[in-house]
Protein backbone atom coordinates (compact mmCIF):
# COMPACT_ATOMS: atom_id res chain seq x y z
CA UNK A 1 0.00 0.00 0.00
CA UNK A 2 1.51 3.57 -1.12
CA UNK A 3 1.57 5.43 1.93
CA UNK A 4 -0.20 9.36 1.15
CA UNK A 5 1.58 12.32 2.12
CA UNK A 6 0.11 16.20 2.02
CA UNK A 7 3.57 17.72 0.20
CA UNK A 8 4.00 21.73 1.14
CA UNK A 9 7.07 22.81 -0.04
CA UNK A 10 8.79 25.53 1.83
CA UNK A 11 8.13 27.84 -1.54
CA UNK A 12 4.46 27.65 -0.60
CA UNK A 13 4.37 28.94 3.21
CA UNK A 14 3.33 32.51 3.31
CA UNK A 15 4.84 35.31 5.32
CA UNK A 16 2.68 33.88 8.58
CA UNK A 17 4.49 30.50 8.25
CA UNK A 18 0.89 29.06 6.97
CA UNK A 19 1.45 26.28 4.40
CA UNK A 20 -0.12 27.02 0.76
CA UNK A 21 -2.11 29.72 -0.41
CA UNK A 22 -5.08 30.69 1.42
CA UNK A 23 -7.71 28.92 0.44
CA UNK A 24 -5.49 26.24 -1.72
CA UNK A 25 -4.78 23.14 -0.07
CA UNK A 26 -1.64 21.57 -0.56
CA UNK A 27 -0.79 18.91 -3.25
CA UNK A 28 -1.31 15.13 -2.65
CA UNK A 29 1.54 13.00 -3.57
CA UNK A 30 2.13 9.18 -3.57
CA UNK A 31 5.30 8.37 -1.60
CA UNK A 32 7.10 5.67 -2.97
CA UNK A 33 9.44 4.91 -0.31
CA UNK A 34 9.12 1.40 1.20
CA UNK A 35 7.45 0.80 4.72
CA UNK A 36 9.36 2.11 7.47
CA UNK A 37 8.65 3.57 10.70
CA UNK A 38 11.93 5.45 10.20
CA UNK A 39 10.32 7.45 7.25
CA UNK A 40 11.37 11.41 7.11
CA UNK A 41 8.39 12.84 7.71
CA UNK A 42 7.78 16.39 5.26
CA UNK A 43 6.57 19.77 7.95
CA UNK A 44 5.35 23.12 7.07
CA UNK A 45 7.78 26.07 8.79
CA UNK A 46 4.86 26.01 11.63
CA UNK A 47 5.44 22.25 11.79
CA UNK A 48 1.79 21.56 12.84
CA UNK A 49 -0.76 20.36 9.88
CA UNK A 50 1.71 18.19 8.00
CA UNK A 51 3.10 16.64 10.90
CA UNK A 52 -0.73 15.72 12.10
CA UNK A 53 -1.39 14.06 8.38
CA UNK A 54 1.95 12.10 8.20
CA UNK A 55 1.91 11.14 11.51
CA UNK A 56 -1.76 9.70 11.48
CA UNK A 57 -0.91 7.80 8.15
CA UNK A 58 1.76 6.34 9.86
CA UNK A 59 -0.22 5.06 12.20
CA UNK A 60 -2.89 4.31 10.47
CA UNK A 61 -0.65 2.04 8.11
CA UNK A 62 0.59 0.13 11.34
CA UNK A 63 -3.05 0.08 12.25
CA UNK A 64 -4.26 -1.01 8.81
CA UNK A 65 -2.03 -4.15 9.06
CA UNK A 66 -2.88 -5.27 12.22
CA UNK A 67 -6.61 -4.97 10.97
CA UNK A 68 -5.98 -6.60 7.57
CA UNK A 69 -4.77 -9.64 9.48
CA UNK A 70 -7.72 -10.49 11.68
CA UNK A 71 -9.97 -9.50 8.93
CA UNK A 72 -8.05 -11.86 6.82
CA UNK A 73 -8.50 -14.68 9.72
CA UNK A 74 -12.19 -13.98 9.56
CA UNK A 75 -12.95 -14.27 6.03
CA UNK A 76 -10.85 -17.47 6.42
CA UNK A 77 -13.11 -18.68 8.96
CA UNK A 78 -16.17 -18.12 7.22
CA UNK A 79 -15.01 -19.27 4.14
CA UNK A 80 -13.99 -23.11 5.87
CA UNK A 81 -17.26 -23.02 7.10
CA UNK A 82 -19.01 -22.41 3.78
CA UNK A 83 -16.98 -25.12 2.51
CA UNK A 84 -19.07 -27.25 5.62
CA UNK A 85 -22.08 -26.21 4.66
CA UNK A 86 -22.60 -24.26 7.75
CA UNK A 87 -23.00 -20.58 6.00
CA UNK A 88 -26.46 -20.94 4.59
CA UNK A 89 -26.61 -20.24 0.67
CA UNK A 90 -27.28 -16.60 -0.66
CA UNK A 91 -30.60 -17.61 -1.25
CA UNK A 92 -31.16 -18.28 2.43
CA UNK A 93 -30.53 -15.09 3.84
CA UNK A 94 -32.41 -13.19 1.85
CA UNK A 95 -34.62 -10.43 3.77
CA UNK A 96 -37.90 -12.67 4.28
CA UNK A 97 -39.89 -9.03 4.62
CA UNK A 98 -43.50 -10.96 4.37
CA UNK A 99 -42.30 -12.83 7.51
CA UNK A 100 -42.79 -9.35 9.34
CA UNK A 101 -46.22 -8.46 10.41
CA UNK A 102 -47.40 -5.69 8.07
CA UNK A 103 -48.94 -3.76 11.01
CA UNK A 104 -44.80 -2.52 11.44
CA UNK A 105 -46.31 0.82 10.22
CA UNK A 106 -43.55 3.98 10.07
CA UNK A 107 -44.25 6.66 12.51
CA UNK A 108 -42.21 8.87 10.98
CA UNK A 109 -41.00 12.36 12.45
CA UNK A 110 -40.39 15.06 9.09
CA UNK A 111 -37.74 17.20 9.18
CA UNK A 112 -36.52 19.49 6.30
CA UNK A 113 -33.40 18.28 4.56
CA UNK A 114 -31.43 20.68 3.19
CA UNK A 115 -29.65 18.46 0.86
CA UNK A 116 -32.79 17.37 -1.26
CA UNK A 117 -34.65 20.24 -0.26
CA UNK A 118 -37.55 18.14 0.88
CA UNK A 119 -38.89 16.53 3.70
CA UNK A 120 -37.32 13.90 5.34
CA UNK A 121 -38.54 11.13 7.08
CA UNK A 122 -35.67 10.34 10.06
CA UNK A 123 -36.66 7.62 11.29
CA UNK A 124 -36.95 6.00 8.15
CA UNK A 125 -34.46 3.98 6.33
CA UNK A 126 -34.16 1.95 3.26
CA UNK A 127 -34.25 -1.70 3.70
CA UNK A 128 -32.63 -4.45 1.86
CA UNK A 129 -33.65 -5.46 -1.46
CA UNK A 130 -33.09 -9.18 -2.88
CA UNK A 131 -31.01 -6.93 -5.90
CA UNK A 132 -28.71 -5.21 -2.84
CA UNK A 133 -27.63 -9.09 -2.06
CA UNK A 134 -27.21 -10.57 -5.53
CA UNK A 135 -24.83 -7.41 -6.30
CA UNK A 136 -22.58 -8.73 -3.98
CA UNK A 137 -19.53 -10.59 -5.78
CA UNK A 138 -20.24 -13.84 -4.67
CA UNK A 139 -16.23 -14.14 -3.60
CA UNK A 140 -17.03 -11.91 -0.45
CA UNK A 141 -18.49 -13.49 2.38
CA UNK A 142 -21.51 -12.46 3.93
CA UNK A 143 -22.26 -12.54 7.68
CA UNK A 144 -25.05 -15.38 8.32
CA UNK A 145 -28.56 -13.76 8.28
CA UNK A 146 -27.39 -10.07 7.99
CA UNK A 147 -30.31 -9.02 5.73
CA UNK A 148 -32.96 -9.74 7.89
CA UNK A 149 -31.37 -8.49 10.59
CA UNK A 150 -30.94 -5.39 9.09
CA UNK A 151 -34.57 -5.13 7.61
CA UNK A 152 -36.23 -5.72 10.97
CA UNK A 153 -34.04 -3.32 12.41
CA UNK A 154 -35.41 -1.04 9.95
CA UNK A 155 -38.83 -1.69 10.33
CA UNK A 156 -38.80 -1.24 14.71
CA UNK A 157 -36.65 1.52 14.18
CA UNK A 158 -39.95 3.08 12.56
CA UNK A 159 -41.80 2.83 15.52
CA UNK A 160 -39.87 4.87 17.23
CA UNK A 161 -37.81 8.29 17.27
CA UNK A 162 -34.62 8.19 19.04
CA UNK A 163 -32.46 10.97 20.47
CA UNK A 164 -30.20 10.87 17.55
CA UNK A 165 -33.27 11.49 15.39
CA UNK A 166 -33.66 14.97 16.49
CA UNK A 167 -30.70 15.90 18.77
CA UNK A 168 -28.23 13.86 16.74
CA UNK A 169 -25.23 15.65 15.11
CA UNK A 170 -26.59 15.94 11.69
CA UNK A 171 -30.22 17.49 12.59
CA UNK A 172 -29.03 19.65 15.11
CA UNK A 173 -27.98 22.82 12.60
CA UNK A 174 -31.95 22.12 11.58
CA UNK A 175 -32.85 22.42 14.40
CA UNK A 176 -31.31 25.66 15.81
CA UNK A 177 -31.94 27.88 12.94
CA UNK A 178 -34.72 28.60 10.86
CA UNK A 179 -32.40 30.32 8.01
CA UNK A 180 -29.89 27.04 7.52
CA UNK A 181 -30.84 25.53 4.16
CA UNK A 182 -30.23 29.00 2.81
CA UNK A 183 -26.99 28.51 3.69
CA UNK A 184 -25.18 24.83 3.53
CA UNK A 185 -21.87 26.19 4.00
CA UNK A 186 -22.81 27.17 7.45
CA UNK A 187 -24.60 24.03 7.59
CA UNK A 188 -21.45 22.29 7.26
CA UNK A 189 -19.49 24.43 9.91
CA UNK A 190 -22.08 23.64 12.37
CA UNK A 191 -22.19 20.28 11.77
CA UNK A 192 -18.56 19.47 12.23
CA UNK A 193 -18.75 21.69 15.78
CA UNK A 194 -21.33 19.36 16.36
CA UNK A 195 -19.74 15.88 15.54
CA UNK A 196 -16.34 17.74 18.00
CA UNK A 197 -18.61 18.04 20.77
CA UNK A 198 -20.58 14.80 20.17
CA UNK A 199 -17.71 12.54 21.66
CA UNK A 200 -18.36 10.58 24.73
CA UNK A 201 -21.32 13.02 25.34
CA UNK A 202 -24.83 12.25 25.25
CA UNK A 203 -27.08 13.66 22.08
CA UNK A 204 -29.13 15.45 24.22
CA UNK A 205 -26.14 16.81 26.49
CA UNK A 206 -24.51 17.79 22.96
CA UNK A 207 -28.03 19.39 21.31
CA UNK A 208 -28.14 21.58 24.31
CA UNK A 209 -24.16 22.81 24.66
CA UNK A 210 -24.61 23.44 20.69
CA UNK A 211 -28.05 25.48 20.61
CA UNK A 212 -26.50 27.33 23.59
CA UNK A 213 -23.34 28.53 22.13
CA UNK A 214 -25.42 29.23 18.45
CA UNK A 215 -28.00 31.29 20.90
CA UNK A 216 -24.40 33.24 22.73
CA UNK A 217 -23.21 34.72 19.30
CA UNK A 218 -26.33 35.63 18.34
CA UNK A 219 -27.27 37.53 21.20
CA UNK A 220 -23.37 38.88 20.79
CA UNK A 221 -24.22 40.36 17.28
CA UNK A 222 -23.27 37.35 14.91
CA UNK A 223 -26.21 37.01 13.07
CA UNK A 224 -25.38 33.28 11.98
CA UNK A 225 -24.58 32.61 15.43
CA UNK A 226 -22.23 29.67 15.43
CA UNK A 227 -20.33 30.61 12.54
CA UNK A 228 -16.38 30.54 11.89
CA UNK A 229 -16.13 34.58 12.37
CA UNK A 230 -17.45 33.96 15.75
CA UNK A 231 -15.38 30.99 16.58
CA UNK A 232 -11.98 32.88 15.50
CA UNK A 233 -13.06 35.94 17.75
CA UNK A 234 -13.73 33.96 20.52
CA UNK A 235 -10.85 32.61 23.08
CA UNK A 236 -10.80 28.95 23.54
CA UNK A 237 -11.42 29.73 27.63
CA UNK A 238 -14.69 31.72 26.87
CA UNK A 239 -15.59 28.40 24.50
CA UNK A 240 -14.79 25.99 27.13
CA UNK A 241 -17.16 28.33 29.42
CA UNK A 242 -19.99 27.72 26.56
CA UNK A 243 -19.68 24.08 26.50
CA UNK A 244 -18.71 23.00 30.38
CA UNK A 245 -21.41 20.49 29.91
CA UNK A 246 -19.85 18.02 27.29
CA UNK A 247 -17.38 15.36 28.15
CA UNK A 248 -13.64 17.12 28.06
CA UNK A 249 -15.10 20.22 27.30
CA UNK A 250 -11.31 21.76 27.85
CA UNK A 251 -9.54 19.94 25.41
CA UNK A 252 -12.68 20.38 22.73
CA UNK A 253 -12.55 24.13 23.06
CA UNK A 254 -8.91 23.88 21.65
CA UNK A 255 -9.49 21.77 19.02
CA UNK A 256 -12.26 23.68 17.55
CA UNK A 257 -10.40 26.58 17.96
CA UNK A 258 -7.51 25.10 16.68
CA UNK A 259 -9.75 23.54 13.63
CA UNK A 260 -11.29 26.56 12.77
CA UNK A 261 -7.80 28.71 11.90
CA UNK A 262 -6.77 25.17 9.93
CA UNK A 263 -10.27 26.05 7.58
CA UNK A 264 -9.79 29.34 7.43
CA UNK A 265 -6.15 29.15 6.43
CA UNK A 266 -6.76 26.02 4.18
CA UNK A 267 -9.84 25.64 3.05
CA UNK A 268 -11.40 28.98 2.70
CA UNK A 269 -13.35 28.11 6.01
CA UNK A 270 -15.46 25.64 4.42
CA UNK A 271 -15.03 22.06 5.31
CA UNK A 272 -12.80 20.01 2.79
CA UNK A 273 -14.19 17.27 0.84
CA UNK A 274 -11.42 14.14 1.30
CA UNK A 275 -11.11 12.28 4.44
CA UNK A 276 -7.31 12.90 3.96
CA UNK A 277 -7.78 16.59 4.68
CA UNK A 278 -10.74 15.88 7.33
CA UNK A 279 -8.34 14.49 9.55
CA UNK A 280 -5.81 16.92 9.53
CA UNK A 281 -8.52 18.95 11.52
CA UNK A 282 -7.12 18.69 15.49
CA UNK A 283 -9.58 16.16 17.35
CA UNK A 284 -11.15 14.91 14.41
CA UNK A 285 -10.40 11.44 13.12
CA UNK A 286 -12.14 8.86 10.70
CA UNK A 287 -15.56 7.81 12.82
CA UNK A 288 -16.00 11.97 12.52
CA UNK A 289 -14.46 12.59 9.52
CA UNK A 290 -16.50 9.63 7.10
CA UNK A 291 -20.11 10.94 8.92
CA UNK A 292 -19.00 14.65 8.59
CA UNK A 293 -18.31 13.88 4.88
CA UNK A 294 -21.70 11.65 4.30
CA UNK A 295 -23.65 14.53 6.07
CA UNK A 296 -21.84 18.07 4.76
CA UNK A 297 -21.08 16.79 1.25
CA UNK A 298 -22.95 13.49 0.75
CA UNK A 299 -19.79 11.79 -0.34
CA UNK A 300 -20.26 7.72 1.05
CA UNK A 301 -16.08 7.06 1.75
CA UNK A 302 -16.34 4.90 4.20
CA UNK A 303 -18.47 4.68 7.53
CA UNK A 304 -18.63 6.47 10.52
CA UNK A 305 -18.35 3.59 13.16
CA UNK A 306 -19.00 4.78 16.37
CA UNK A 307 -19.28 2.85 20.03
CA UNK A 308 -23.12 1.47 19.05
CA UNK A 309 -22.32 0.51 15.89
CA UNK A 310 -19.18 -1.46 17.05
CA UNK A 311 -20.40 -3.13 19.70
CA UNK A 312 -23.83 -4.37 17.48
CA UNK A 313 -21.88 -5.31 14.75
CA UNK A 314 -19.49 -7.21 16.89
CA UNK A 315 -22.43 -8.48 18.43
CA UNK A 316 -24.33 -10.03 15.31
CA UNK A 317 -20.94 -11.34 14.61
CA UNK A 318 -20.87 -9.05 11.30
CA UNK A 319 -17.00 -8.12 12.22
CA UNK A 320 -14.20 -10.48 13.69
CA UNK A 321 -13.96 -10.29 17.62
CA UNK A 322 -12.10 -7.06 18.48
CA UNK A 323 -12.14 -3.59 20.46
CA UNK A 324 -11.00 -1.53 18.40
CA UNK A 325 -14.02 0.14 16.02
CA UNK A 326 -11.88 0.39 12.91
CA UNK A 327 -11.63 -3.14 12.89
CA UNK A 328 -15.50 -3.31 12.35
CA UNK A 329 -15.61 -0.33 9.83
CA UNK A 330 -13.22 -2.50 7.32
CA UNK A 331 -14.97 -5.53 7.99
CA UNK A 332 -18.33 -3.93 7.18
CA UNK A 333 -16.88 -1.59 4.74
CA UNK A 334 -15.83 -5.32 2.42
CA UNK A 335 -19.09 -6.77 2.27
CA UNK A 336 -22.04 -4.32 2.90
CA UNK A 337 -23.06 -2.48 0.00
CA UNK A 338 -22.04 0.98 -0.45
CA UNK A 339 -25.84 2.33 -0.44
CA UNK A 340 -25.98 1.57 3.07
CA UNK A 341 -22.56 2.87 4.48
CA UNK A 342 -24.35 6.47 5.21
CA UNK A 343 -27.71 5.11 6.69
CA UNK A 344 -26.49 2.46 8.60
CA UNK A 345 -24.42 4.27 11.57
CA UNK A 346 -27.96 6.41 12.19
CA UNK A 347 -29.98 3.30 12.02
CA UNK A 348 -28.22 1.15 14.56
CA UNK A 349 -27.08 4.14 16.84
CA UNK A 350 -30.76 4.83 17.60
CA UNK A 351 -31.62 1.25 18.03
CA UNK A 352 -28.67 1.44 20.59
CA UNK A 353 -30.04 3.91 22.25
CA UNK A 354 -34.19 2.86 22.40
CA UNK A 355 -33.88 -1.10 22.36
CA UNK A 356 -30.70 -2.74 22.67
CA UNK A 357 -28.71 -0.55 25.40
CA UNK A 358 -25.22 -1.21 26.60
CA UNK A 359 -26.52 -1.94 29.81
CA UNK A 360 -29.85 -3.17 30.07
CA UNK A 361 -30.96 -3.73 26.69
CA UNK A 362 -34.68 -4.50 25.72
CA UNK A 363 -35.12 -7.97 24.24
CA UNK A 364 -38.46 -8.37 25.21
CA UNK A 365 -39.49 -5.94 22.62
CA UNK A 366 -36.96 -6.76 20.10
CA UNK A 367 -38.24 -8.29 17.06
CA UNK A 368 -34.70 -10.27 16.64
CA UNK A 369 -35.69 -12.33 19.72
CA UNK A 370 -39.12 -12.98 18.47
CA UNK A 371 -37.08 -14.30 15.43
CA UNK A 372 -34.25 -16.19 17.22
CA UNK A 373 -31.52 -14.02 15.12
CA UNK A 374 -29.67 -12.63 17.74
CA UNK A 375 -26.86 -14.52 19.40
CA UNK A 376 -26.87 -12.60 22.53
CA UNK A 377 -31.17 -12.58 23.67
CA UNK A 378 -31.62 -11.99 27.15
CA UNK A 379 -34.05 -15.10 28.02
CA UNK A 380 -34.66 -14.09 31.75
CA UNK A 381 -36.32 -10.81 29.81
CA UNK A 382 -38.36 -12.89 27.95
CA UNK A 383 -40.75 -14.50 30.53
CA UNK A 384 -40.87 -10.86 31.90
CA UNK A 385 -42.60 -9.53 28.53
CA UNK A 386 -45.93 -7.29 29.24
CA UNK A 387 -45.75 -7.86 32.74
CA UNK A 388 -46.83 -4.52 34.75
CA UNK A 389 -43.52 -4.08 36.39
CA UNK A 390 -41.52 -4.61 33.23
CA UNK A 391 -43.71 -2.41 31.25
CA UNK A 392 -43.36 0.71 33.89
CA UNK A 393 -39.95 0.00 33.24
CA UNK A 394 -39.78 0.07 29.58
CA UNK A 395 -41.59 3.79 29.54
CA UNK A 396 -39.12 5.14 31.97
CA UNK A 397 -36.42 5.45 28.78
CA UNK A 398 -35.00 7.73 26.79
CA UNK A 399 -37.73 7.76 24.21
CA UNK A 400 -41.77 7.01 23.82
CA UNK A 401 -41.51 2.81 22.91
CA UNK A 402 -45.64 2.51 22.73
CA UNK A 403 -45.62 1.30 19.17
CA UNK A 404 -43.38 -1.21 19.66
CA UNK A 405 -44.19 -2.48 22.98
CA UNK A 406 -47.69 -2.91 21.51
CA UNK A 407 -46.29 -4.36 18.14
CA UNK A 408 -44.48 -6.85 19.85
CA UNK A 409 -47.13 -7.30 22.08
CA UNK A 410 -49.18 -8.98 19.25
CA UNK A 411 -46.31 -11.14 18.40
CA UNK A 412 -45.93 -12.58 21.90
S1 LIG B 1 -29.47 -8.38 22.71
FE1 LIG B 1 -31.70 -8.33 22.86
S2 LIG B 1 -32.26 -6.24 22.33
FE2 LIG B 1 -30.18 -6.57 21.61
S3 LIG B 1 -30.44 -7.18 19.47
FE3 LIG B 1 -30.29 -9.04 20.72
S4 LIG B 1 -32.43 -9.57 21.14
FE4 LIG B 1 -32.41 -7.45 20.45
Amino acid sequence: MDRVLRSRSLASVDANGHAGVKGTPGRIVKSTRPRSKKIKIEEDSAGHTLDKVSRYFIKKEDEDQQVNKIIEEHLKVEIKQEDLGLIPKLETVIPKLEEIPNSFEPNPLQVFNHKDNKELLVNVFKPVQLEDIEDIPSSIAQPKNWSEIYNRVVKMRALFVAPVDTMGCERIPEQINSNIRENPKLFRYQLLISLMLSSQTKDEVNYEAVSRMNQSFIVNGYRDGLCIEAILNTSEVDIDRLIQKVGFHNKKAIYIKRSSELLRDNFNGDIPKTIQEIVTLPGVGPKMGYLLLHKAWNIADGIGVDVHLHRLAQMWKWAPKSDKPEVSRVALQKWLPKKFWSEVNPLLVGFGQMVCLPKGNKCDVCSLATAGLCPSVNRKLLNQRGSPDRLAQLHKGRGDLSLLIEEIGKLA
